[in-house]
């Protein structure tokens, strides 16, 4: 599970917000980084799962200046799975409905721009969001896919949705896109987080930035596909 923290000349923004029993340690880190937690302005989140939305409450208390913001697909399945949750043993709790960003639009923060679309696949709420991050003197756009797995299938019509959804990631990657070339993921796993952390800190003066890897996440797009391409097969046999 990650959580990103992007820094701005106005403040921080914080993606997805984990849940339970990474709290403490989401609080930490932040600290971490010399940022304040008054500092945090936004908090984008991805989808109404609990690993991404679960934290949610946690931080409303303690970010004062936090707005949350997520899709209104987004709001109303966190909301609902909130609401079916009560009196369970795994509770996720609600926030109130904040900040509706909608497909397309640009939140304008602090000299960066954080582009929402809205992405259904993984789940019909799910939502991707672009923004820009410095390496060095280098600006390049990076995106978190807000949903990855084919674990939340209701049905065949929800996996066309999905390969719409990442056949449109990958035109963002391509030249005639928004030239993405870095993949903030939300599930480490699913790209090999920790190896290019480890490149990272093992990189030397003057060599590539491990996670500028375009042709990386066009590959992982295409591994996506094809995992749907199959699964839409086994949804439309049964
Ligand atoms: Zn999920």
């Amino acid at each position: 599970m990650s959580a990103w923290l992007v820094h701005t000349d106005e403040g921080t923004v914080l993606i997805d917000t984990l849940y339970g029993p990474f709290m403490d340690k989401l609080v930490a880190d932040i600290e971490s980084t010399g940022t304040a937690l008054e500092d945090i302005k936004y908090v984008l989140m991805t989808h109404g799962h609990f690993d991404h939305v679960g934290g949610a409450a946690f931080l409303k208390d303690k970010l004062p200046n936090a707005k949350f913001v997520m899709s209104e697909g987004g709001w109303t399945e966190f909301l609902e799975a909130a609401e079916a949750s009560k009196g369970t043993r795994r509770e996720l709790r609600g926030i109130e409905k904040d900040v509706v960003m909608k497909d397309g639009e640009t939140l304008e923060f602090g000299g960066n721009s954080f582009t929402m679309i809205e992405t259904p696949c993984h789940t019909w709420g799910t939502s991707s969001y672009m923004y820009n991050v410095q390496d060095g003197e280098n600006t390049h756009r990076a995106i978190t896919i807000g949903g990855l797995g084919l674990n939340a299938i209701e049905g065949p019509t929800q996996v066309e949705a999905y390969i719409e959804s990442v056949d449109r990631v990958a035109a963002l990657i391509a030249e005639a896109g928004e030239n993405v070339e870095v993949h903030l993921t939300t599930h480490g796993f699913s790209n090999n987080l920790e190896e290019t952390r480890a490149l990272l800190e093992a990189r030397g003066a003057g060599e590539p930035n491990p996670f500028i890897a375009p042709d990386a996440i066009l590959k992982q797009v295409a591994g996506l596909r094809a995992g749907a391409v199959a699964r839409l097969a086994i949804e439309n046999e049964k």
